[in-house]
């Protein structure tokens, strides 16, 4: 995560095709990556499923949230210089040998609707579409960005989606240095023993 302004990368300059093929690769981690959820996402999800008061959510964390490590770049306003600061954050336990969320059966997203926003950026995250190498490695993984044909995404609305996210991690990486970094401040339902 960085605090920096958004440089699209020039393979990105004028838009492009696509739509997803429902190869479920970005639900998979695969020991590769991570389902990150921010406090709407849990609360749009667990709402969905019925999780919504405080046992509610703790049964939700329990059963799907994992806490990982984080970063984000940030630079107080008047400040010369930044830093790297390196925090907890929430993703998505995976299931099963292939590494899958649990909302993917057959492929499919059992909670489109409700799925966290990451999901629904991808394959529009900074990190793509900022980095050259970083999209050509995860088009490696995509069969959507393979084919490279369907709806068009100009220059304009990648960079929208791109910027929402930033905003997000943002927002996240604030309220977390205002509570000393403390998750369990942010999360009050998490349990420290069961994740
Ligand atoms: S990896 Fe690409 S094609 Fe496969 S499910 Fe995800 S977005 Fe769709
Ligand atoms: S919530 Fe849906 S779209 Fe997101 S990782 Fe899980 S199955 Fe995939």
């Amino acid at each position: 995560m960085t605090s920096t302004e958004i440089k699209l990368s020039k393979k990105l300059e004028n838009g492009i095709e696509f739509s997803c093929q429902m190869c479920g690769s970005c639900c998979r981690g695969l020991n590769e990556g991570e389902v990150y959820l921010y406090k709407d996402d849990i609360l749009r999800l667990a709402n969905f499923l019925n999780l919504k008061d405080k046992s509610g959510l703790r049964e939700f964390a329990k059963k799907y949230l994992k806490i990982i490590n984080t970063s984000f770049y940030w630079k107080e306003p008047k400040a010369q210089r930044g830093k790297t600061y390196k925090f907890k954050t929430l993703a998505f336990k995976f299931t099963g040998e292939d590494e899958r969320c649990h909302f993917l059966v057959d492929n499919s997203c059992r909670v489109h609707e409700h799925r966290p926003f990451q999901c629904r950026c991808f394959p529009f995250w900074q990190m793509m579409v900022s980095s050259r190498k970083n999209f050509i490695d995860y088009t490696k993984k995509c069969k959507g960005l393979q084919i490279s044909k369907g709806r068009f995404y100009s220059k304009q609305e990648i960079l929208s989606w791109a910027k929402a996210e930033n905003k997000i991690e943002k927002n996240f990486f604030l309220e977390m240095k205002k509570n000393n970094f403390d998750i369990f401040k942010v999360y009050p339902f998490l349990s420290k023993e069961k994740l």
